[in-house]
């Protein structure tokens, strides 16, 4: 059984934004799958239909077969939904804000206290748990959101952009921690602006644009038509110039060049050559996004112009 099957799906708001315009979307039980596109594409339109936020103009939705019309009630009881925006009182005590959540299912206080407990100390937010939610950490609040979507045992966690602002090491414990819900059964669907989120994470990635999905396939697919990247290498001095030619440097002071790697060209050997040639790497990082270039080749490639980028 599909976790999310979406047919034909459409919504035209009310100020005429077509803002889905025929979409198709699986997600099997137990996947992991990235919902991809640039702002306004339509991700937040269709969360908002599959949790029963927005009504869909036309289409069929299901959540574990049942229909988000007919089913509406089944169909919310089986998704746990960690919103983009902070929407909890930030003056109620974070052990309140995810037991009372469960009041929305139906979920007696017992259960519900356990199964907070439960996701409380797994995303390390126990001993917080009589604290007002105003004295969290930005980070903690983001980890706040998914124990309470998560207090109804969702069969199906949908994430919307719920990493976006928080800082690497906690980015990686989340992930850590999706990776384990996942491993135990838990279907997820993430929108992500970090092509790194989706490459670790997720099985499949649908890409979307302008209302339609252009593209659904395995991550490891996705990726490879990426496979090239620019690097900004910092270094104590640039010696030896002439040796690392081949990698067609550009310079762009006396410290710091751009290379352009492949995948199997690796990152980790170039570093380790440049230190060979007696240069110490200060700093290195991607120089630009990698989804937009990934957005930008699909789209390419769809149009005929511009592939192997
Ligand atoms: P994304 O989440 O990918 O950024 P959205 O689903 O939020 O995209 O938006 C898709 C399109 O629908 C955009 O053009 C957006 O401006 C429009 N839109 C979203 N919500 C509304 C709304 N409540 N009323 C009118 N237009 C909307």
């Amino acid at each position: 059984m599909n976790a999310i099957s979406i047919k034909n799906l459409t919504k035209t708001y009310s100020n005429g934004t077509r803002a889905l315009k025929g979409v198709d979307l699986q997600v099997s039980a137990g996947d992991f799958c990235a919902l991809l596109g640039a702002n306004g594409a339509g991700k937040t339109t269709i969360i908002g239909i599959l949790t029963g936020l927005v009504n869909k103009t036309s289409g069929h939705v299901e959540v574990f077969g049942h229909d988000i019309d007919r089913e509406h009630q089944s169909a919310k009881r089986v998704i746990g939904v960690v919103p983009q925006e902070m929407n909890f009182s930030i003056f109620e005590k974070v052990e309140d804000i995810v037991v009372n959540q469960a009041g929305y299912f139906g979920i007696d206080r017992k259960t519900a206290s356990a199964e907070a407990e439960k996701n409380l100390r797994r995303l390390r937010l126990w001993d917080q748990r009589q604290q007002m939610a105003k004295n969290l950490s930005g980070g903690m609040k983001r980890r706040l959101m998914i124990a309470r979507a998560l207090v109804n045992k969702p069969r199906l966690l949908i994430l919307d952009e719920s990493t976006a602002g928080v800082d690497v090491e906690i980015r990686h414990s989340m992930w850590e921690f999706l990776g384990e819900l996942n491993s135990g059964g838990t279907a997820i669907l993430l929108t992500t602006h970090y092509l790194e989120e989706v490459e670790r994470l997720c099985r499949r990635a649908a890409i979307i644009k302008d209302g339609l999905i252009i593209a659904n396939d395995r991550v490891k697919n996705l990726v490879k038509m990426v496979a090239r990247e620019t690097y900004i290498v910092h270094v104590d001095a640039i010696r030896s110039l002439e040796k690392i030619r081949g990698y067609h440097p550009v310079m762009i002071d006396e410290n710091t060049f751009e290379v352009e790697l492949s995948k199997e060209e690796r990152l980790n050997e170039f570093i380790a050559y440049l230190s060979q040639l007696g240069m110490v790497v200060t700093d290195f990082r991607p120089k630009g996004n990698r989804i937009e270039k990934l957005f930008l080749h699909i789209l390419n490639s769809q149009t005929g112009i511009g592939a192997g980028l």
